[in-house]
């Protein structure tokens, strides 16, 4: 393989640049070696993506994960998701129960990793601030609780 290559190399008769694109090659090689090996016909369809509820990040999981366990998590918040199979791809619903605004009525996902008493969260819709007030998940206005625990 050697002798062809080199003859088109321009600078072949410096031992500096028949030296150089040796690593370039076998870096090359090694960067695409983990792609090939995860897929047949194409690596972009081996991927689902969509935006995570919880954090709005993408999230990006394999299909032969979700095919195999019907769930995924968002790597930056750890938000679970139950995957359902539909006509032209897949749905993701949070796994996990929302917390429902008491301003705006909207829903707001929490990873359950993070939901601990003291654990404060903005509402995704209007950015009001609320707090965990109980281990099972109750939650208040961060407003409300401070006039609350002033004594009358
Ligand atoms: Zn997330
Ligand atoms: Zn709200």
């Amino acid at each position: 393989m050697g002798s062809h290559l080199h003859a088109e190399w321009p600078f072949a008769t410096s031992k500096k640049a028949q030296e150089s694109p040796r690593p370039f090659l076998e870096k090359t090689l090694a960067d695409l070696e983990p792609l090939a090996n995860n897929s047949f016909s194409g690596t972009m369809n081996n991927v689902v993506e969509f935006s995570c509820q919880g954090c709005e990040e993408r999230v990006k999981v394999l299909l032969k994960a979700i095919e195999a366990k019907h769930h995924a998590a968002c790597l930056t918040c750890g938000l679970r998701y139950r995957a359902e199979k539909v006509d032209d791809g897949w749905m993701f619903y949070p796994d996990e129960p929302p917390f429902n605004c008491d301003s705006c009525g909207n829903k707001t996902y929490v990873a359950s990793g993070r939901v601990k008493v003291g654990y404060e969260f903005p509402c995704r819709s209007c950015g009001r601030k609320f707090v965990i007030v109980r281990s099972d998940w109750r939650y208040a206005p961060l407003e409300k609780l401070d006039q609350e625990a002033e004594p009358k």
